[in-house]
């Protein structure tokens, strides 16, 4: 079959074979990437409209106990400047925010034990309280599952949690030998499990990378379906044992955004600040392959510089109105406009065609 071909069989029966998948991502052509890009919008624009969701991130500590090789933030950096803001410090963040239109907080750190789970739930808790109407979204790394239980019953409605990587294998070469796929894995079904809305993701191009681990992700995506998926292109950064390693390809991050896209046509897709990062239209280009998120940053511009997980990260001098502006202008002269709404799983009012 063509790589088109492919793509159209993708679409009818929302799965391809391991083979199948290794000659999409080792042979496709720019006109095969466009192909799945003009089929993923559609897609796209089917479930969400012309409508795109926004989520306040705000990077609350850069503490991290694990050593990941590709992270900025990795323990073994000891030229990261660390930072960890307060309770009241992430909740003037997401004041702001709500002000600014905001629906969804995605709070995000290293694995930083400073904070106890019984801190992290009155955090959650708290801005839970103060904004009703909003959903709370973390992003905290591994936790034991009764963690997970105390922080949804605290009121968290999602958790981000990326695979990083399907492939075993591939995981060992991106980790310490103290961090296994299979625990990543167990994580994710647990959060599914309890009720989250649960997020996996990988990143596109890390090293050692092949077309064959692509197909395992894309199979465990199609397995474990998730209501959310993070894709964005490795970057270097210039602390980690990375830091040589070329960045990974803005087309193949398209690629696998689209046929992500097709796959899962319900799932929150963002277009990610790594991809913004890899070209100067990187994400209105994300949207227009197939995403319907946007992930702006909420995070106090003094610490901002310092949550740097890969080089020349973008958006770490703006004010968050800045930021929120900057993008609406981008995502209106593509014909798209975000909109004030938590933007739920399954709740897209787009009615269906
Ligand atoms: N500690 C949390 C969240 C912080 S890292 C966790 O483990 O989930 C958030 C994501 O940034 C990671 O999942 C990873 O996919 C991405 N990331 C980290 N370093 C990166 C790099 N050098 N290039 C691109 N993405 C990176």
């Amino acid at each position: 079959m063509t790589n088109q071909q492919l793509i159209d069989k993708l679409n009818s029966q929302k799965a391809l074979d391991q083979a199948q998948w290794v000659q999409l991502f080792a042979t496709f052509t720019e006109a095969d990437r466009h192909y799945a890009a003009a089929l993923a919008r559609e897609i796209a624009d089917s479930v969400f409209g012309k409508r795109i969701y926004i989520r306040g991130l705000v990077e609350f500590s850069n503490y991290c106990k694990q050593d990941c090789y590709y992270c900025g933030i990795r323990c073994s950096n000891r030229n990261a400047q660390r930072y960890r803001l307060t309770k009241e410090d992430i909740l003037s963040c997401c004041e702001e925010g709500a002000a600014l239109g905001f629906r969804t907080f995605v709070l995000q750190s290293g694995e930083d034990k400073a904070y106890s789970n019984a801190a992290l739930c009155d955090i959650v808790s708290t801005l839970k309280s103060r904004h009703p109407d909003c959903a709370v979204t973390l992003s905290l790394g591994e936790l034991s599952e009764a963690e997970y239980r105390a922080l949804f019953a605290a009121g968290a409605d999602r958790y981000l949690l990326r695979h990083e990587t399907a492939d075993a294998a591939h995981y060992a070469h991106l980790h310490p030998a103290n961090m296994r796929l299979e625990s990543r894995l167990k994580c994710l079904q647990e959060l599914k499990a309890i009720g989250f809305q649960t997020g996996c993701g990988m990143m596109i191009g890390s090293p050692y990378q092949t077309p064959a681990c692509l197909a395992e992700d894309m199979r465990f995506l199609r397995d474990f379906e998730p209501h959310m998926v993070g894709v964005g292109p490795f970057l270097p950064h210039k602390d980690t044992p990375f830091k040589k390693e070329p960045a990974g390809s803005f087309e193949t991050t398209l690629l696998v955004l689209s046929l992500v896209r097709i796959m899962l046509p319900q799932t929150l897709l963002p277009a990610t600040t790594a991809l913004g990062t890899v070209h100067p239209y990187g994400r209105e280009e994300g949207i227009l392959a197939g995403a319907n998120v946007v992930m702006p940053n909420l995070s106090p511009t003094a610490v901002r510089r310092k949550y740097m997980l890969y080089d020349n990260k973008i958006c770490t001098g703006d004010e968050s109105a800045q930021c929120v502006n900057c993008l609406q202008q981008r995502l209106q002269k593509i014909g798209y406009e975000i909109v004030q709404a938590r933007g739920d799983y399954g709740q897209s009012s787009e009615p269906a065609k």
